[in-house]
């Protein structure tokens, strides 16, 4: 099996060392066993990224003395590909219409502040559930519904706070992932769709990313199961901390990879930061 990395940041903001260390691990690991190294743009909302900032990710990385396939991969080149997987998905008849705004969600469930929480917030209490008839709703948000599609899958982990080999069982898909949301109004596509679906067109063999990423790869599995695709290894790596210990964010410009190298740190002193 080919060995092949990715890195897929979303250029809506500065490239933080959080995001260096997920490239250098993506791109270190690719060539420690003679793999492939790819960066993908993952441009889908539109409404934030910003060309910008992707161009500052090809310099970023450039001086991080990194190289990648080209042409590179971005998302908003890929919308044929996004629905017609969101047409495999409703000609199965496991995609519903949903007109729920987030207030009526918080509605709907009786306490909010109880109500359970999962990857993608509010656990949907299923207030449009319905079966799913005629044609494909454009420009709707389409939900999935869990409950007919959820069933035992397991994936391979090897980063280091879960390794091994992960089960997801049907009860905990419905308990804590519920209805998730594929299709979007403003995006077409949400980001677990498109990612999926990239990473299957890419042949990628190992997704290397952010610890924060872990309990949302459950439904990545989900949707690979579902669309017939290849299920990667996941390597989820420790999430590179400010001093306070609060997570990086692409608005803390203080970390951003370009302001260490406007100060005069070199790449060596980037990985001496994270024992690379
Ligand atoms: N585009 C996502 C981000 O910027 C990463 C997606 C992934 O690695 O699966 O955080």
């Amino acid at each position: 099996m080919a060995f092949v990395t990715r890195f897929a940041p979303s250029p809506t903001g500065p490239l933080h060392l959080g995001h260096a260390y997920s490239a250098i691990l993506a791109y270190d690991m690719a060539r420690a066993n003679g793999g492939t190294f790819l960066l993908r743009i993952e441009d889908i909302d539109q409404s934030r990224a910003r060309p910008e900032w992707e161009a500052q990710i090809y310099t970023d990385l450039q001086w991080l003395g990194l190289t990648w396939e080209t042409p590179v991969m971005r998302q908003s080149d890929r919308m044929p590909a996004y629905d017609a997987a969101l047409d495999q998905l409703w000609s199965m008849g496991v995609l519903y219409p949903c007109t729920c705004t987030r207030r009526d969600i918080e509605a709907a469930i009786s306490a909010p502040q109880e109500g359970a929480v999962g990857p993608d917030g509010l656990i949907y209490p299923g207030t449009c559930r319905a079966p799913a008839l005629g044609p494909r709703p454009k420009n709707q948000i389409l939900r999935l519904n869990i409950a007919a599609v959820a069933k035992l899958l397991t994936f391979t982990e090897t980063g280091p706070a879960h390794h091994g080999t992960i089960l997801t069982s049907a009860e905990a898909y419905a308990q804590g992932i519920g209805d998730i949301v594929l299709a979007r109004r403003d995006m077409g596509c949400s980001y677990h769709l498109s990612v999926v679906v990239d990473d299957a067109a890419q042949g990628v063999s190992h997704v290397i990313r952010g610890e924060d990423l872990f309990e949302a790869t459950r439904i990545h599995v989900l949707l690979q199961n579902l669309l017939g695709l290849p299920t990667p290894i996941y390597h989820h790596h420790r999430l590179i901390r400010d001093d306070y210990g609060k997570r990086l964010a692409k608005r803390d410009d203080a970390r951003a990879l370009a302001k260490y190298r406007a100060e005069g740190a070199t790449p060596a002193d980037i990985r001496r930061i994270f024992g690379l």
